[in-house]
């Protein structure tokens, strides 16, 4: 289906947006580490920079490490453009700069996928996945790379397979970078909850790669450097449980051939807890974190966002099932539902104490387009315009001032170093002693990778040991990791809990979004020219 025939030659510049610092993102532990700043590189764009005419030379910018230049742009025929929502004006703000140097841009992705009309000022528009679209654009860029005079919509009505995806140029990328690898499997969900535009953009029926593409991503990703982390971005990594089965096996031999080079996290619902087949292989696969959108412990909450799925098991039950598998539960947490009550913010941080999961992305409820909660809010009168100087544009039942200062006493409380560093320690004893033990590899053994070991623990050690003003917290959960000879959750945790501390920090004061959506803070991070 890859378009063929071309034989002009177009330099292809694509640009991801930069993200506003965020919870989930992790900025606060980048000085601790070896050089890594940013969060993950991109699947859509760098499929996008491997699909294009083999004889077209690309030239892929992440904003996130450094922005585009003069040169970059004055080096390009056409710029290319992707992200989410919470990326919108940063999107434009590249089609803005690309403008200045009379570039055609094109823009795909989630954002504009959903909401075309969020970027009036681009030349192209691709709206779906990779498929009729994306050649139609290779096309009409191949004839004239001059901007046209109105905009185009080119839309997907036919999709490329996905397994006839090529391997996304990660070796475009400059991964070493990166704080995780990224890598996905699967599109789609088979659920529906209320607030979760997933399976109106991809489907209910997950679409799927082969497990040979993967794995050999997985020896792409392993020869451009990446080593550590690799993260499953499928929108449900169990949306096709038989998929999933189907994968897994290859992962083990995968791991087994390379000697567990790499430690796999991925997102899926939580009554992943009611499957012990397939938990039993994640962990031979030395799957280590599973998101799980946990969203409220309130069942009433749950039922009435179509959640019920995440009811099949209890929901401590299944996080503690989960954790004897070896995998931490990292979860996610809406605040704001029609079915919050002023007890609400007490009930959550009761459940973060008994759940034990350290790590929790605690947002206010934002309706995004193309969802059902949007349709009901909209039928309610009840959406809000995005710049009204709010941090969700829902009009929440509960007053405004108390959702967000209840979200801000979750920071405060949740993430105070003593409460964060013991539910770590709970974690390093029971769970991470439940993972598989692998071999060290040569490449463990590396004089590079002692090196990188060395420097992340002297910047802890300075910048959190000596510096910080949570020091004897530290201390006392490190020497403890130290005593069982434990640093790589030494320097695991560390990094983490500093991001989480500071990020919780600055939110409790108003300094950060009680929205990963919000664009209230966002203007800031535009980059400068
Ligand atoms: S299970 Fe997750 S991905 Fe699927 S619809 Fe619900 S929130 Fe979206």
């Amino acid at each position: 289906m890859r378009v063929e025939g071309i034989e002009t030659v177009r330099r292809i510049l694509c640009v991801f947006p930069r993200y506003t610092s965020s919870f989930g993102t992790f900025e606060y532990a980048y000085p601790l580490t070896d050089g890594v700043s940013a969060f993950m590189p991109p699947q859509g764009l760098l499929l996008i920079a491997a699909y294009l005419p083999e004889n077209w030379p690309v030239r892929f910018i992440d904003e996130n490490l450094r922005p585009a230049t003069k040169e970059d742009f004055e080096w390009a025929e056409a710029v290319f453009v992707s992200g989410m929502h919470i990326q919108r004006q940063q999107m434009n703000d590249i089609c803005r700069r690309a403008h200045a140097f009379d570039l055609a841009v094109a823009i795909g992705g989630p954002s504009v996928s959903a909401c075309p009309d969020y970027y009036p000022s681009f030349d192209y528009l691709h709206v779906g996945e990779l498929g009729d679209a994306t050649n139609e654009l290779i096309r009409r860029l191949a004839d004239d790379p001059s901007r046209p005079e109105q905009q185009v919509v080119l839309k997907t009505a036919d999709r490329v397979p996905m397994s006839e995806f090529p391997i996304p140029a990660y070796e475009l990328a400059e991964v070493k970078k990166y704080f995780l690898g990224s890598i996905q499997y699967s599109s789609g969900c088979p659920y529906q909850c209320e607030f979760c535009d997933i399976p109106g953009l991809y489907g209910r029926n997950p679409r799927l790669k082969t497990p040979q593409q993967i794995i050999a991503e997985l020896d792409k990703l392993r020869e451009c450097g990446v080593t550590g982390s690799v993260y499953f971005v499928d929108d449900n990594f169990i949306g096709n449980r038989k998929a999933a089965l189907d994968l897994l096996p290859h992962l083990v031999e995968w791991q087994k051939r390379t000697g567990y080079v790499m430690r796999l996290a991925c997102e899926a619902t939580l009554n992943i807890a009611k499957r012990p087949e397939i938990l039993e292989k994640m962990r031979e696969a030395f799957f280590v974190t599973v998101f799980c959108g946990i969203e409220t412990p309130d069942p009433e909450a749950l039922k009435s966002m179509h959640k019920d799925h995440n009811m099949m098991v209890p929901i401590l039950e299944g996080i503690q099932t989960i954790n004897s598998y070896g995998m931490e539960v990292v979860s996610g947490i809406i605040m704001g539902l029609d079915t919050d009550k002023p007890e609400t913010g007490d009930a959550l941080l009761a459940f973060v104490d008994e759940s034990r999961i350290p790590l929790l992305t605690i947002n206010l409820l934002q309706a995004l387009p193309k969802t059902p909660l949007w349709d009901r809010l909209e039928r309610e009168g009840r959406l809000l315009a995005d710049d009204d100087g709010r941090d969700s544009n829902v009009e929440f039942l509960l007053p405004y001032d108390q959702v967000v200062s209840s979200w801000r006493k979750c920071m405060e409380v949740a993430y105070q170093p003593e409460k964060l560093f013991a539910r770590y320690q709970y974690q390093c004893e029971y769970t991470y002693t439940q993972r598989l033990k692998v071999p060290v590899t040569p490449e463990q053994k590396s004089w590079a990778n002692i090196k990188r070991g060395l420097i992340m623990l002297r910047n802890i050690f300075w910048k959190v040991g000596v510096l910080g003003d949570y020091r004897k917290v530290f201390w006392k959960f490190a020497l403890g990791r130290l005593r069982h000879g434990d640093i790589e959750g030494l320097i695991a945790s560390s990094m983490i809990g500093h991001h989480l501390i500071m990020f919780a920090r600055a939110a409790s004061v108003g300094q950060q979004n009680a929205s990963n959506y919000s664009i209230r803070l966002r203007e800031a991070s535009v980059p400068a020219e």
